[in-house]
């Protein structure tokens, strides 16, 4: 049902292995002169807090309009940028952009942070936490604008490196977040030293919640956990209100998905705010 709706759209990759790879061949030139040619852009996804019913964030999420293919989701490039060296441009200009828009949104005296998703390559780059801090002196950015998100399996392909990023990025005093948790079997005391402020529990287990007790069941295990080791706890992919309130009755902490908004371009998040019953 999932990779359903992932592939929903994008017939890019369909077809034998040789004509894939000679489409990721083109693709990979193309994305080399995606970020120079202006044809990557963010969208914004709203963060919701239960208790307050307020937007508390957002998460800055990556598409490229290609001009022959059209909008494509990050899972069409991402795992190809990673494979092909291009990651580290990818990131930067993702947090740039990121910054950028939240230099905006101080400017108009919004606060909230955005969080912007690291890859599991970037914790193996040495040179990127320079790069974070030159971006962050470029805008006279403070730590609180922005928040970094790391899968849990991305964490888990080099826990040592990990570690170190983690904790280098902690010293800049930077939110972090372990996304799609439940999936990436990390073990409870790898996960009590993270230097993490909290877990967003994978939107499989959500989207399935209300129709699916083991799901349900790993949500509120999540929710507990998170919250005996003092971690801030997020749903993703909450969908509908029955999941909302269910989310609300096992003391979940934020919520992020459709039955909110979709992700959105950052033009249309004030419009988007002011008709929301999120305030
Ligand atoms: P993620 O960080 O876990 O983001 C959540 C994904 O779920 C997003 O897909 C979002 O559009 C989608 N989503 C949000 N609400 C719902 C919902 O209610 N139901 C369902 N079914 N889906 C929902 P998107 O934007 O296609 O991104 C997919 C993944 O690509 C992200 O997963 C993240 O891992 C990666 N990604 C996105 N932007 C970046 C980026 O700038 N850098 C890196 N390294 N990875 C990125
Ligand atoms: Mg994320
Ligand atoms: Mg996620
Ligand atoms: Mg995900």
């Amino acid at each position: 049902e999932q990779a359903k709706r992932a592939n929903a759209g994008f017939a890019l990759f369909q077809g034998g292995l040789d004509q894939e790879c000679a489409q990721h061949l083109t693709l990979m030139g193309d994305l080399r002169r995606a970020i120079d040619r202006n044809e990557l852009l963010l969208y914004y996804q709203p963060k919701v807090e239960i208790a307050s019913n307020r937007v508390c964030g957002t998460e800055a999420l990556v598409r490229w309009r290609h001009p022959q293919h059209g909008m494509l989701p990050p899972d069409e490039f991402v795992r190809l940028a990673e494979n092909t060296g291009l990651i580290t441009p990818l990131t930067l200009w993702v947090l740039d952009t990121a910054l950028g828009q939240r230099y905006a949104w101080h400017e108009e005296g919004d606060e909230r942070p955005i969080s912007v998703n690291l890859s599991a390559h970037d914790l193996r780059d040495p040179r990127l936490l320079e790069r974070i801090q030159g971006s962050f002196a470029t805008w006279g950015a403070k730590p609180h604008w922005i928040e970094f998100e790391l899968t849990e399996s991305a964490l888990m392909e080099d826990p040592v490196a990990s570690m170190q990023t983690l904790s280098a990025l902690k010293e800049l005093d930077a939110h972090l977040t372990i996304d799609d948790f439940g999936t990436g079997y990390s073990s409870l005391a790898y996960l009590q030293k993270l230097p993490v402020d909290s877990l967003k529990i994978d939107q499989s287990f959500v989207t399935r919640m209300t129709s699916n007790d083991g799901s349900a069941k790993i949500v509120r295990s999540i929710i507990e956990l998170a919250h005996n080791l003092d971690l801030t706890v997020v749903a993703e992919g909450v969908e509908d209100q029955l999941t909302l309130n269910q989310l609300g009755q096992f003391g979940c902490d934020i919520v992020q998905g459709y039955r909110i908004s979709q992700p959105i371009p950052a033009e249309q998040f004030r419009d988007w705010e002011v008709r929301s019953t999120w305030h």
